[in-house]
């Protein structure tokens, strides 16, 4: 009996989340007497993945996350769970793992469980603690079915644990379904953030309060100061003073960082949605009465254009 982690990567390296699945899964395999098998596609340090647990790596060589279809990823990874007797399927909740998990649970039958922010309270049946409604709210899944996928929403599990698995690395080939063929990549637009959104520890975000798209200077500023992501509101993006890719909120990306300094922005329920699941809010804003100030940990009445600057030099001050 096996745990699979499907973990993702960009360009061959492999992101926060990729470490945070392999981990997540190594604590279920241990609860479960299990093995813990490692997919990955096109990876180029496999080995990486013993630190966090992994007693075997599948890696298929030939193929990459970037141009291979979500349905190609799917059957493989399907047709590799039915050979091995896999139990628990490990996915991170990113974009990539929003797009495979129901494919495969489609193809195997099997529950999904989206949105885990947990570890198993409980293996069999398996219970386990998750978002639903955009945030607002927990809920606890339970199935008592033998395979079960486990979309974990990333940042959201606690630190990444190191624990040595067994290590053994296993290089593949497969071949892709040509006569299958619905969906074919044209073009990839790489997005320009530094540090990943959905990964970072702390996020700067800016809404409509900043009056412009010009004044995003010291918001950058900012996040460069603290070693942050930027992100913002919806209109701030509809508008086009910012990538679509920094949208946090309802329709937007769902973030869990240790700290998000909210400037600028009211704080509606589409908003709150996407950042609820942060660990401290710091908010920015002129109006005392703003709803974000109700979801705060901290905050700072004042104009952002005057706050933001005193800042960033006491940041920059204390860690001269
Ligand atoms: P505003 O509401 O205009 O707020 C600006 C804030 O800045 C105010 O609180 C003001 O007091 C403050 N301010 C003004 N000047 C200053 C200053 N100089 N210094 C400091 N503070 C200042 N929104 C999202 O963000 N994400 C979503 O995913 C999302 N999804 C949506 C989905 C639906 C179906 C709908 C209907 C709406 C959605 N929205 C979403 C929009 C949401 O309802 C709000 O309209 C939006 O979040 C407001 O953005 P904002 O806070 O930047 O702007």
């Amino acid at each position: 009996m096996s745990v699979l982690t499907l973990v993702e990567n960009w360009e061959g390296e492999f992101k926060k989340t990729s470490y945070e699945t392999v981990s997540y899964g190594r604590k279920m395999a241990h609860k479960m007497d299990a093995a813990l098998i490692v997919l990955t596609f096109g990876s180029k340090n496999p080995g990486d993945l013993v630190r966090y647990g992994a007693d075997s790596i599948l890696n298929i060589e030939n193929l990459n996350c970037e141009t291979t279809s979500n349905m190609d990823i799917a059957r493989i990874s399907s047709d590799l769970i039915k050979d091995k007797n896999i139990k628990n399927i490990i996915i991170s909740n990113t974009n990539f793992g929003k797009s495979i998990a129901p494919l495969i649970a489609s193809m195997l039958n099997t529950p999904l469980i989206s949105n885990a922010v947990s570890h198993p309270t409980q293996y069999s049946p398996l219970i386990i603690k998750c978002k639903a409604f955009s945030g607002k709210a927990y809920v606890e899944y339970e199935s008592n079915q033998n395979i079960n996928i486990i979309a974990i929403l990333p940042n959201s599990i606690g630190n990444i644990k190191e624990d040595k698995g067994k290590g053994e690395m296993i290089n593949l080939q497969k071949k892709l379904d040509q006569l299958n063929k619905k969906i074919e990549i044209k073009s990839r637009n790489k997005s320009n953030e530094k540090i990943s959104l959905t990964e970072a520890e702390i996020v700067v975000s800016a809404g409509r309060g900043l009056k412009n798209g010009d004044n995003w200077g010291m918001i950058e500023e900012l996040a460069e100061t603290l070693g942050a992501a930027t992100a913002c509101s919806k209109p701030v993006s509809d508008m086009g003073w910012r990538p679509h890719s920094e949208h946090v909120g309802q329709t937007g990306i769902a973030i869990n960082p240790q700290l998000y300094i909210a400037i600028g922005i009211s704080g509606a329920i589409q908003h709150l949605a996407g950042v609820s699941g942060s660990k401290n809010i710091v908010v920015i804003n002129t109006d005392p009465e703003a709803p974000f100030f109700k979801a705060a940990n901290y905050g700072i009445i004042g104009d952002a254009f005057t706050v933001v600057p005193l800042l960033i030099n006491a940041i920059q001050k204390h860690n001269n």
